[in-house]
């Protein structure tokens, strides 16, 4: 049973329309990119998947157990975020919030759950600094910890890599494909980054209005959209 299904969706603001009759799912332990160039809808996909924004048409179901607000999220960055006054500890372990609903005060299930995910992410030992004094690699790997706080089986990342160097947007891929295969859980990203997409997700989304592609990565790679987005690479 899919996670997320998507059902002849279409989204916009104020009637205009921004994308439109995209069919699609995501299935436990899937790897799914979002590509598509900037102001192609990936990001209002997001707020929808994440029940922010209502669809004009169509319909999102839920299934395999998935809650809208069990699904761990890591936003685009923002100012706001980078200057976020609290310790590592604190940040990681107010992704438990959202599934509780208005719950403020965190349990010591909260607490296990936070630890477990700081030390998955080889960032306990940074537990007590403020987030804010981190590196941009490091600050995402605490989004990330967060994140995972929050599901025990969708992980939907906007823009990860944004801003980071090589080397260390290496290193996050390398993260989320550790999580994706050993945590078994499903992960949803959007992407600039095509060629990078291509080498690690299971299946791709293609948007360009409506889904240009969906299907498998495999099946992108010799489809006429992922050739000609990838331009002949493998
Ligand atoms: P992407 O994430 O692919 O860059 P977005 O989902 O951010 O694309 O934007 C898709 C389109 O929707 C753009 O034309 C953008 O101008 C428009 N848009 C995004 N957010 C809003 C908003 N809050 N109000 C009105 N239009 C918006």
């Amino acid at each position: 049973m899919a996670l997320i299904k998507c059902e002849n969706v279409s989204i916009g603001y104020e009637g205009q329309t921004v994308v439109k009759d995209l069919d699609f799912q995501i299935a436990p332990g899937d790897y799914l990119c979002i590509v598509g160039e900037n102001g192609s809808g990936k990001s209002t996909l997001v707020r929808s998947l994440l029940g922010l924004k209502n669809v004009e048409k169509g319909q999102i179901i839920y299934g395999d157990g998935l809650k809208q607000t069990e699904i761990g999220y890591l936003p685009q960055q923002t100012d706001v975020q980078k200057d976020f006054p609290a310790s590592v500890y604190e940040v990681v372990r107010s992704g438990r919030l959202n599934s509780r609903g208005f719950h403020p005060f965190y349990t010591a299930a909260d607490r296990k759950a936070a630890v477990e995910k700081m030390d998955l992410l080889g960032i306990r030992d940074l537990a007590r600094q403020c987030f804010r004094d981190l590196s941009g690699g490091q600050k995402q790997r605490v989004l990330l910890a967060r994140a995972l706080c929050a599901t025990k089986s969708l992980l939907l990342l906007d823009e990860p890599v944004t801003g980071l160097d090589p080397i260390v947007t290496g290193e996050f891929y390398q993260l989320i494909r550790r999580i994706n295969r050993e945590s078994g859980i499903a992960v949803v990203m959007v992407s600039h980054d095509i060629e990078s997409a291509v080498k690690d997700a299971s299946h791709i989304l293609h948007l360009q209005e409506t889904a240009l592609f969906f299907g498998t990565t495999e099946e992108y790679k010799r489809s006429p959209v992922g050739r000609r987005f990838l331009g002949g690479a493998d």
